[in-house]
């Protein structure tokens, strides 16, 4: 399973000012000064091997979408933010036809539908669409985004043949040569997380959820739907402090909670999504930092504390990374 990460940011798409690229630029050079960069291998090696992501590089600021490759020949989706847009310019660039797509949507809010009326292969007739979701009448309300006065064209221009599914939790969706399981979640409206298996590797897209208090009862559902993925896909553009302050009720989690949930479902690999627009580089940068450490902090609990009680980590150590998912990010499972 090979998960490609088009859109990370959450609430609206963001983009780097001309003053951070030309700040990257600065700094860049500043740590260039004294090194050997004569040919351009030489300064391809030193940008990625002695310059840090947030100074050769960007989180991105495209709304979430995730395309989820399990060898099938259909293509797996889960959202349509405007990363959908991207993933659709690089399909007709590789002049992809006759092909199903399986777009799974966590809900409606903008910053997870507004990709859809850009997805250019949806205006190929030759192609199938079939939206899924947890919630009724996705239908009317994708519809409803693509008409006058929001929009200059409607639904209908879409050429490919679209269908629509609904499902509830309990179900097992069969599509891509996986089977996906749906979790309705805490958010304002509701959301649906999605659980994948294929062949034998798991993930979890969970996105846009509010774990409060009760997450940290022993039996919270959400650890068994978890239980054992290869990788947990979480919503955390908050720290704890914000998630139980000021931002308590928007319908997200803090990374500390990530990690809390990821130790206790024995989850290998922990990737914080749905960053906060208004998080620059050096935020999330620092936001990163601060979640290892606390990842470190928890191994190290781990020895003194008893397994099984309530909101105890994993004894196994999981899990073993938390790395901040950025768009264009690929990982292999
Ligand atoms: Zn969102
Ligand atoms: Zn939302």
């Amino acid at each position: 399973m090979k998960v490609h990460f088009k859109g990370t940011r959450g609430s609206i798409p963001t983009a780097p000012t001309a003053q951070e690229i030309e700040d990257k630029i600065i700094n860049a050079l500043m740590a260039a000064r004294g090194n050997e960069l004569r040919s351009e291998r030489q300064i391809r090696e030193f940008v990625s091997n002695k310059l840090n992501f947030r100074t050769r590089s960007h989180w991105g600021g495209n709304t979430p979408c995730v395309h989820v490759d399990t060898g099938s020949d259909d293509y797996l989706i889960f959202d349509g933010g405007s990363g959908l847009r991207v993933l659709g310019k690089e399909l007709m660039a590789q002049k992809v036809s006759n092909a199903t797509f399986h777009i799974f949507l966590s809900h409606f809010h903008y910053d997870h539908i507004q990709g859809i009326p850009f997805f250019a292969p949806a205006y190929a007739p030759s192609n199938r669409i079939v939206f899924h979701g947890g919630h009724r009448e996705i239908e009317q309300i994708l519809r409803e985004q693509m008409r006058e006065p929001y929009f200059p064209i409607n639904f209908d221009a879409f050429g490919a043949e679209v269908s629509f599914e609904e499902h509830s939790p309990g179900d097992v969706v069969e599509v891509c040569d996986s089977k996906i399981t749906l979790f309705k979640q805490n958010h304002p409206g509701i959301s649906y997380g999605y659980r994948i298996e294929s062949h034998s590797a798991s993930m979890v897209y969970s996105t846009d959820c509010e774990h409060t208090n009760a997450a940290h009862l022993r039996d919270y559902p959400f650890i068994d739907f978890i239980r054992g993925a290869n990788l947990l896909i979480f919503d955390a553009p908050y720290t704890l402090c914000e998630s139980i302050g000021n931002r308590e009720h928007w319908g997200h989690s803090s990374n500390v909670m990530g990690v809390e949930l990821a130790a206790r479902g024995d989850v290998e690999k922990l990737a914080i999504f749905h960053h906060d627009p208004n998080a620059t580089d050096e935020d999330i940068s620092e936001f990163c930092a601060h979640t290892r450490k606390f990842l470190t902090g928890t191994r190290h609990a781990v020895r003194q504390s008893i397994p099984g009680i309530p909101g105890a980590p994993s004894p196994r150590g999981l899990p073993r990374e938390v790395l901040f998912a950025y768009d264009g990010l690929t990982m292999e499972l």
